[in-house]
């Protein structure tokens, strides 16, 4: 489905996906750019949901992943199987999805990471820019990325895990507090911490999800509220 101009979404809970978080993809008028891929399950699907969009899956160049849990990294494999693509992830991410994988339980294929970031450096494809964002807190080992690109002069920025519809809507069940409640308190600061940087410096008009609601106007408010939960949750906890 399209979102805004060259912006689809292409898989999560809105196909009927059993265990894949959102999955966007990018038109740049020649490449295309998948952010997060959810579950191994999902990319067939994702796959056919690009091409019903009239686009050529063939032309998936890069797939940025924003963090390294298996709703949104688990499909690694079979995606550059499928699209031929290269991943972009954090070197930390990279890490995990190369060597760490096959070791967990469900025996996930090890996928090569190709370009690995590290936050603050620009990716270019024809006239657009894809903005990197180093924003710790969400994964226990670090290398949570935000992706934030400029369209029709909105920014436009995929948040992962960092940032969601938390306590509202449909979101019931996957409430931040819910991973937040499994963090030391350090780790708690962190996040805190890239939440305050975003709505600093980005204040993004439209923010894209990892899980839940798209927030198509205002997309900072999202952020906002997320920043009252997380400081409330600290206040209670002293
Ligand atoms: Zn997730």
């Amino acid at each position: 489905m399209r979102i805004i101009d060259g912006v689809y979404i292409v898989g999560g809970a809105g196909y009927n996906l059993s265990r894949g978080c959102n999955v966007y993809l990018i038109d740049t008028g020649g490449d295309l750019l998948l952010v997060d891929i959810g579950s191994e399950d999902d990319v067939k699907l994702i796959k056919e949901n690009i091409r019903a969009e009239g686009l050529n899956p063939s032309d998936v160049s890069v797939l940025f992943i924003t963090h390294p849990h298996m709703d949104h990294a688990g499909g690694a494999y079979k995606a550059k199987r499928l699209f031929e693509c290269r991943l972009a992830a954090h070197e930390i991410t990279a890490e995990i999805i190369e060597r760490e994988f096959r070791k967990r339980r469900d025996k996930l294929l090890s996928a090569q990471v190709e370009i690995k970031l590290h936050g603050g450096e620009s990716l270019t494809f024809g006239d657009l820019e894809v903005h990197i964002l180093d924003t710790p807190g969400h994964t226990r080992e670090g290398g949570d990325l935000c992706y934030l690109i400029e369209v029709d002069g909105k920014s436009v920025l995929f948040t992962g895990d960092v940032a969601f519809k938390c306590e509202r809507g449909l979101m019931a069940g996957h409430p931040i507090t819910a991973w937040v409640g499994k963090r030391n308190q350090k780790d708690i600061e962190t996040y805190l911490n890239s939440l305050r940087k975003l709505l600093e410096t980005v204040k993004p008009d439209i923010l894209l999800p990892g899980h839940g609601l798209l927030a198509l106007r205002d997309g900072w408010k999202e952020i906002e509220e997320c920043i009252r939960i997380v400081e409330k949750y600290l206040r209670d906890l002293a």
